[in-house]
């Protein structure tokens, strides 16, 4: 048999082979802390046809991307989740192929005391202008929907800090606001001192940079793989939208526009999905190990099926 029938043979093959037997991973299926994301990695899927949907966000479907050979979603869990049966549906070609029901596990939070934020009276008449803050989420709603997912393709992203400051908020912390209103913080604060530089998370492309009522002026990177991450209440912006940006470039300064009791950096890192967004905690996706030959590994714990 010559070579080229051979290279044919094997082609076929694999083709075959492929297209009918897929193996599904899961990173974990425990969740440490609030806002913890959970890798899928299926085995030979078809990334481009492929979605996942999850009883936590059945309006939002999860796109996979091609890593290493494999094709990988990320599940964002989102607050207020408790240990429970979630079930996690992959679709391809707009049909349910695969249903499973995990049984997540997530630690008993202690009912944390809820923070009183005391805000300026500009603040509070900020906060009032409901119509302002609407159009603005719709604004940022619509750029991040309009996000190409082949941007990137290749090694996942490494993340590091945006400042070198202390932390002063975490991630979930229920806050009263003065119009009576309990919201969660759905990022990491910074102190403003002593360094004021705002370093880029990751290698990424800026989708929003402007100035908004709450969040003041702001910065919106796409790191690939459906992983933003946010920085608000900057007193300057030093990069507009379509620039791509290093690791640990400089982007801006620490300030106190939008809504905010002192100056500070508000660092939000959220999972991106056809239909929404979820908040995550950045420390998360900030210390992820993910030199590329562990990473694959790390993301095989636990395999949930042979095949669908
Ligand atoms: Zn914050």
């Amino acid at each position: 048999m010559s070579f080229r029938v051979l290279v044919v043979l094997f082609f076929l093959i694999i083709g075959f082979v492929s297209s009918f037997s897929y193996t599904i991973y899961l990173s974990k299926t425990t969740v440490e802390i609030i806002g913890d994301v959970i890798f899928v990695r299926v085995e030979s899927g078809n990334f481009t046809n492929m979605f996942i949907r999850t009883s936590f966000n059945t309006n939002i479907l999860f796109p996979f991307y091609y890593l290493s050979g494999s094709s990988v979603s990320i599940i964002p869990i989102p607050f207020g989740v408790v240990s429970k049966n979630i079930t996690i549906e992959i679709l391809t070609n707009g049909k349910v192929m695969y249903v499973d029901t995990l049984k997540l596990k997530v630690p008993k939070e202690k009912p944390k005391k809820v923070v009183k934020l005391n805000l300026s009276s500009e603040s509070r008449s900020i906060i009032t202008n409901v119509e302002r803050i609407l159009r603005d989420r719709e604004y940022i709603f619509k750029k991040i929907s309009s996000i190409n997912n082949y941007y990137f393709q290749g090694s996942f992203p490494r993340f590091s800090l945006p400042s070198t400051n202390r932390i002063t908020s975490g991630f979930g912390i229920a806050r009263r606001y003065s119009d009576g209103r309990v919201r969660y913080h759905n990022g990491i604060d910074f102190s403003a001192l002593p360094d004021d530089n705002v370093y880029s998370v990751g290698d990424g492309i800026v989708i929003i940079s402007g100035n908004f009522l709450a969040n003041g002026q702001s910065i919106y990177i796409y790191h690939g793989y459906g992983i933003i991450s946010s920085y608000f209440h900057l007193a300057e912006i030093f990069v507009k939208e379509g620039d791509f940006v290093r690791r640990g470039d400089i982007i801006g300064k620490i300030g106190g526009t939008g809504i905010v009791t002192a100056p500070h950096l508000h660092l939000g890192m959220y999972v991106w999905g056809i239909g929404g967004y979820v908040a995550v905690n950045p420390l998360n996706l900030i210390y992820l190990d993910v030199k590329n030959q562990d990473f694959i590994s790390q993301l095989s714990n636990k395999k949930i099926s042979d095949k669908f």
